[in-house]
């Protein structure tokens, strides 16, 4: 039995059968050993750089507790066993946790983030922390200040940003699923260019409290998995009300997985058409095309629409976050957390420890956002870019009174080459331009594979209503089971 092929429910049963198939340590090494092998710079040629932390240690000794605890028969967690990567933006109790940033290089939280605390008691194996665009700001993985993330399709080219490690690490098979963030695409469009799932929950769904904040109105964890159904798994874990989290909603969490077989056929699907404009690529809309033409065969109802207010998303969400991130990352001061250039003069202190430990990417959204923020400028740009947002929620609430999900490319493009867009910020923000929508309107969505472009990756992105996540995880999944895309895996042969 190849261990690092099960899914979470396979991996589940093997465990827990009665005559125990395999143990917890077994599966934790099989997975190290392909960690290791990809984590390592010196193979050049299978190197993805997916990791910053690799926690080999803890996660040998979960393993062997939880065998004991299996052998005893004790009570185990939901996701017990399970090899899971978590983006450097989640706070880990005593373990250290970077958020890409040189700034936080030894920075070890007093506390771990709800959702961390929450995987941990579903009894998860954490094999490390996995490689971000800093603060998680990016689209590529190249703003991460350790190194960037190779793509595992083709090692010339990024595996999108800014969970880069995380989607990475899934799809060269290093962990069976990974936490990522998503603020404006991080866990879809990643997801998108390394050919696995992703899913951004609903704005209030999944607590961010311990998540080290980018742009905390739009900031939401969420999962990478190889399939559907594995991402329900984790989305069942980590989705719920946290009193610590102020933007948490009380609302209640469904029963994700139960809810995937319910039939699909009643749903209507909307084809919003500001998608499927300039600068996608024509195998990404020939994919999407045949995507969405197998979703017809099952019975669902296609029906084009539009949304007025979407070209305007993007600009908004660059005025948006920034503003955003530019209050954020002000607590970065040399005084209270991460390195520090000290200085006699307390302002000189503050200048050169961000001046010395911010990447060039922090720094521009800093002075983009505190420009934006600042005397006269303040309406022209930040309250103009609010109305802005609610347009646009408004043209997705009226849109999903008629139907009950949209389906979009995920990103216009496959996977670019390492290094062809760094010079040039404002072609990295147009990778974004089909996924901020959905973080300016709090929306949920999925990014699920649907074929591929010049042998790379091309995601499928399914939008739906507020809270509606089990009817978005329903027609995927579905999808899923009529198609093969997330079972092909990258050969490293290149
Ligand atoms: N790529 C987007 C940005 O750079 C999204 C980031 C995110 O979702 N964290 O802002």
């Amino acid at each position: 039995m190849e261990l690092t092929n099960l899914s979470i429910k396979q991996l589940q049963e093997g465990l827990l059968a009665e005559k125990r198939q395999f143990s917890a340590i077994e599966v934790a090494e099989s997975y190290l050993e392909i960690l290791h092998r990809h984590e390592n710079k010196k193979k050049t040629n299978e190197f993805v750089g997916a990791f910053i932390t690799i926690l080999e240690d803890s996660a040998l000794a979960k393993a062997k507790e939880l065998d004991k605890k299996i052998e005893r028969g004790d009570k185990v967690g939901s996701l017990v066993g399970l090899p899971l990567g978590v983006k450097d933006v989640f706070a880990t109790q005593g373990i250290i946790t970077t958020a890409g940033s040189k700034i936080l290089e030894n920075y070890k939280p007093p506390y771990s983030a709800t959702v961390v605390e929450r995987v941990e008691s579903a009894d998860v194996i954490i094999l490390g922390k996995t490689n971000c665009d800093e603060f998680a700001m990016g689209t590529s993985g190249e703003n991460s200040a350790y190194y960037s993330t190779h793509n595992p399709w083709d090692l010339s080219r990024v595996p999108g940003g800014s969970s880069s490690g995380s989607a990475a690490a899934v799809a060269a098979g290093e962990c069976l699923a990974a936490l990522g963030t998503d603020t404006g695409g991080s866990v879809r469009q990643p997801a998108a260019f390394c050919g696995v799932v992703g899913v951004k929950p609903t704005y209030g769904r999944v607590s961010r409290y311990g998540l080290i904040a980018m742009a905390s109105s739009l900031d939401q964890g969420g999962v990478i998995a190889r399939s559907v159904e594995d991402a329900a798994y984790l989305l069942q874990t980590i989705a719920g009300y946290d009193a610590k989290d102020a933007t948490s909603v009380d609302n209640k969490v469904p029963d994700y997985i139960g809810e995937l077989n319910k039939p699909v056929k009643d749903l209507v699907i909307g084809i919003p058409r500001e998608f499927f404009g300039e600068g996608m690529e024509p195998g990404v809309a020939e994919a999407v095309k045949q995507a969405i033409a197998e979703i017809e065969k099952l019975g669902v109802k296609i029906k084009e629409v539009s949304l007025p207010s979407m070209p305007y998303a993007l600009a908004a969400y660059y005025i948006l976050t920034p503003a955003e991130v530019s209050a954020n990352l002000a607590r970065y001061d040399g005084m209270r957390y991460g390195e520090s250039a000290r200085k006699d003069i307390l302002y000189e202190t503050y200048a050169r420890t961000r001046g010395q430990f911010l990447g060039a990417e922090a720094k521009r959204r800093i002075m983009l956002g505190t420009y934006v923020l600042s005397a006269g400028y303040y309406e022209a740009y930040y309250q103009k870019a609010k109305s802005v947002q609610l347009a646009i929620k408004h043209d997705f609430a009226k849109i999903f009174e008629q139907v009950d999900l949209l389906v979009t490319p995920t990103s216009p493009t496959v996977a670019f080459t390492l290094g062809s867009k760094v010079d040039d910020p404002l072609a990295l923000y147009l990778a974004d331009i089909n996924t901020v929508p959905v973080n300016i309107a709090g929306l949920p969505a999925i990014s699920v594979p649907c074929g591929f472009a010049a042998g790379l990756p091309v995601g499928l992105q399914l939008i739906a209503k507020p809270w509606a996540e089990a009817t978005m995880l329903r027609l995927a999944y579905a999808y899923e089971q009529v198609t093969e895309w997330h079972n092909k895996k990258p050969s490293f042969k290149k």
